[in-house]
């Protein structure tokens, strides 16, 4: 059966130049921000509770939920923070909203201001994101010269202030209280939970932090109601997903469907399929650090509860696609380097595990590894797993774990041969992984 695309969200391929403010408010563009003040706060966090709009940025919490944290009895300003850093490996969704159609976020930022009573919203953007950076300052500032933003939003009495704030390229940054550390002007470091930023947030006050796409789906929750958003999705998950596909596959590139499709129909009916017709040899179902499927495993659909059937994460849906002759102790040397370079280095098993796992799996694939490595590899990963402040520790761990479960043959084959079975890199029978992080010198 034919996979079904939609365009609710992804709005490419229909001629319109989104940036633009008039052609945004030609199609009904900010109409959603008028509905929600007739609708009222309280309205708008039940409808979007009732859309079971869950976080797009990994996570998955519902979004209705989260905003209901804050607490009700502070006098300090509340603040939304949108989370831009889009650091994770293949995952490349939340850059088209920045890039092509910024004022579908910055109308879920007010509708989301106005429900939290929030008057002023930083939308942190990942250092390296340039154009993505000025195109969103643009948008911005388009709309204050139009009365979107300001002392009055749109004539209604209520005040709002947007700010694109430039991150500096930490990976780090980009989980919550890391990126609330940069936004103060600090290193971005992660900080102890609790207290949850809800309670405790940015300049201390309470705080709402969500992802691009979350936010931009609100919009669409408030205009054509909670059903409708749910009835895209599944139970307890509404709408559709954006999927990014790289790797090994014909066609990469970036696609919005219903949540509940199944994985594999889209890499091979959207993506193409396997590069060259190759067999697929694995799949990284949801960005990096989520564990990794054989490629005889995914037959699933993509929900959060489809993942975590078959051992792993829905994530941020960025899927990576790896065929026959790729080496998978390579491929983890990748990302173990990745992780090693970009831990914060607060914490001892994450700061020194990281580096291990990379010298590790340096060894592996240089042949120099002894009998036994693979089982060191494994103790050090699993000293890292729950044992840090956040959860990059497990972004470096799961990995390594799931690689070595799927694959250990391989591993012990790097030992056995005195080297990699596959040769120097790339060679014809042996694929380096677009998407994946090139290896650094540094860990
Ligand atoms: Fe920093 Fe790693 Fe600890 Fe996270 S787990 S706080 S990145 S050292």
């Amino acid at each position: 059966m034919a996979v079904q695309t939609t365009n609710h969200l992804l709005r490419r391929g229909m001629g319109k130049d989104w940036r633009d403010l008039a052609t945004y408010r030609a199609a009904g563009g900010y109409q959603a921000v008028k509905k929600a003040h007739q609708m009222g706060p309280a309205a708008v966090i039940e409808e979007v509770k009732q859309g079971s709009v869950r976080g797009r940025g990994g996570a998955g919490f519902p979004a209705g939920i989260k905003w209901g944290f804050l607490p009700k009895d502070s006098d300090k300003p509340r603040y939304l923070v949108i989370n831009a850093d889009e650091g994770e490996p293949g995952t490349f969704k939340d850059t088209y909203f920045l890039k092509e159609d910024p004022h579908r976020l910055i109308e879920g930022c007010i509708i989301a201001c106005m429900a939290l009573n929030a008057h002023a919203c930083y939308i942190y953007i990942r250092g390296e994101f340039a154009e993505q950076i000025r195109t969103t300052w643009k948008a911005i500032r388009d709309c204050y010269a139009a009365g979107i933003l300001g002392r009055s939003v749109m004539g209604i009495p209520f005040a709002l202030d947007i700010y694109v704030h430039p991150g500096a390229g930490a990976y780090i940054c980009g989980e919550e209280t890391a990126l609330l550390e940069s936004l103060e002007g600090k290193p971005g470091r992660p900080r102890m939970k609790p207290p949850f930023p809800a309670v405790i947030g940015a300049f201390g006050s309470p705080t709402i932090i969500n992802n691009v796409e979350t936010i931009a789906a609100v919009p669409l929750v408030i205009e054509h109601g909670a059903a409708w958003w749910t009835a895209l999705g599944v139970d307890r998950d509404g709408g559709p997903r954006l999927v990014g596909v790289s790797g090994h596959v014909e066609r990469p590139g970036l696609f919005e469907v219903p949540t509940g499709t199944n994985l594999k129909d889209v890499i091979y009916e959207l993506a193409g399929g396997p590069l060259g017709g190759r067999a697929i040899k694995a799949v990284i179902p949801g960005g990096s650090s989520c564990k990794v499927l054989r490629g005889d495993e995914i037959d699933v659909p993509m929900t959060i509860d489809g993942l975590r059937a078959v051992g792993s994460m829905l994530g941020t849906c960025g899927i990576i696609v790896m065929v026959e002759g790729t080496c998978i102790v390579r491929a983890l040397q990748r990302l173990s380097h990745f992780y090693a370079h970009e831990s914060c280095g607060q914490c001892t098993p994450c700061r020194e595990g990281t580096g291990w796992l990379a010298r590790l799996v340096d060894q592996l694939e240089a042949g120099t590894a002894k009998q036994g490595d693979v089982d060191t590899l494994l103790d050090v990963a699993n000293e890292i797993d729950g044992n840090t402040i956040c959860a990059l520790g497990e972004a470096a761990a799961w990995p390594v774990q799931s690689y070595v479960a799927k694959f250990r043959d391989e591993f012990q084959a790097h030992i056995d041969h005195h080297g990699c079975p596959y040769g120097d890199h790339p060679t014809p029978g042996g694929f380096d992984v677009p998407g994946l992080p090139s290896v650094s010198p540094h860990a």
